[in-house]
């Protein structure tokens, strides 16, 4: 146990970071943990954000139009990470927790672009009825481009079947 020098609360030791505190001559490392608790680090950045949003949206804007290439590869460094991140367990969870929390808070929203899914027949709709049909679990179908494509034809048909 370790008291925060911050909320001088008495925490596990994982409950604070492992800072490098200094690089020898040799390589080695010094580690030492965090005199601050990750919350009070956590609520520190959180709060500096929320104060200094305008001159952090400000330095990274300038930062960007000065290094066009570093930022470039970034967003690619980024958009790599995300789609590997995407298609871990945690990933997907986080994924459609967001998806439920923006559907309950954009309802109206939800339904239109719904019935607009439907409507146009996108992969992500025909995809979501073929997982229910088959019983197979989306991510696992993983937006199949032959499969959608059949089940696109089926439910056309379906719907011309209906009409009559
Ligand atoms: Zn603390």
């Amino acid at each position: 146990m370790k008291k925060c020098t911050k909320c001088k609360e008495e925490k596990t030791i994982n409950q604070y970071s492992k800072i490098c505190d200094r690089i020898k001559k040799d390589g080695t490392k010094t580690i030492r943990i965090s005199r601050v608790c990750k919350k009070c680090i956590n609520d520190y950045r959180k709060n500096y954000r929320s104060k200094n949003r305008d001159l952090i949206n400000k330095k990274y804007k300038d930062w960007r139009k000065k290094n066009p290439e570093k930022c470039k590869k970034y967003a690619e460094k980024m958009k790599a990470w995300e789609k590997k991140y995407q298609n871990t367990e945690r990933g997907k969870e986080t994924r459609s927790k967001a998806k439920k929390k923006w559907i309950k808070n954009n309802r109206v929203k939800a339904v239109e672009i719904m019935r607009n899914c439907r409507k146009k027949l996108v992969d992500s709709y025909v995809n979501s009825l073929l997982a229910k049909s088959t019983g197979v679990n989306t991510n696992c179908l993983d937006n199949n481009a032959e499969l959608i494509k059949v089940k696109r034809e089926i439910i056309k048909i379906n719907r011309l079947i209906k009409q009559k």
